[in-house]
């Protein structure tokens, strides 16, 4: 149903009105919502069918390996676009407790501070999956309050 709540607490219904996703009753109304050709969108469709029938052996690499791998073969159909995205970057400028950035012999550069993803070394030499929101939201604060101080 359109107004299922997901895990992250999205209903179908909001990102259709948001525009975020697409719907239509056939493949043939979707492609036209979505200018692409109707004959790659089915055929898409038609080797997805067939990795999870284990009649197609995709040449990505796709295999049905969860239980809500299904056939897809009635609409409405739902389209939304994907993007790549960088999860986390691992380096980054060392910055100490007032978030002042750091130079190469551990030195204060003044007036220059950093928070976040330009930031490394905050989690150790990994990350803490999940803490990343926690560290933006401390350090730019913290970068903030110290550079209207000037310290
Ligand atoms: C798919 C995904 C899932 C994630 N899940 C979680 C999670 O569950 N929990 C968690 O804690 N973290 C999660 N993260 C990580 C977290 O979202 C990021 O670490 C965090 O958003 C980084 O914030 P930031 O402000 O450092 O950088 P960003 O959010 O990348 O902000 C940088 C901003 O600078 C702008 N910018 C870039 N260049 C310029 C320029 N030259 N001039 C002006 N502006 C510029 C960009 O447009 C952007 O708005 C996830 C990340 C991704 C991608």
């Amino acid at each position: 149903s359109l107004d299922w709540v997901d895990a992250n607490g999205a209903r179908m219904k909001d990102m259709i009105d948001l525009g975020r996703v697409v719907s239509a009753p056939t493949l043939e109304e979707l492609a036209k919502k979505l200018d692409m050709p109707v004959e790659n969108l089915k055929k898409s469709i038609a080797n997805y069918n067939g990795v999870i029938a284990g009649t197609y052996k995709d040449p990505l690499g796709l295999r049905a390996t969860d239980k809500d791998d299904k056939q897809m073969t009635e609409g409405p159909w739902y389209a939304c676009q994907k993007v790549p995205t960088v999860h986390h970057t691992m380096g980054g400028l060392e910055i100490n407790v007032n978030a002042q950035v750091l130079d190469v012999n551990g030195k204060v550069i003044p007036g220059l501070y950093a928070a976040g993803e330009t930031t490394g070394g905050i989690h150790g030499s990994n990350r803490l999956g999940g803490n990343a929101v926690a560290d933006i939201i401390t350090f730019g604060r913290v970068a903030g309050i110290h550079a209207a101080k000037g310290i």
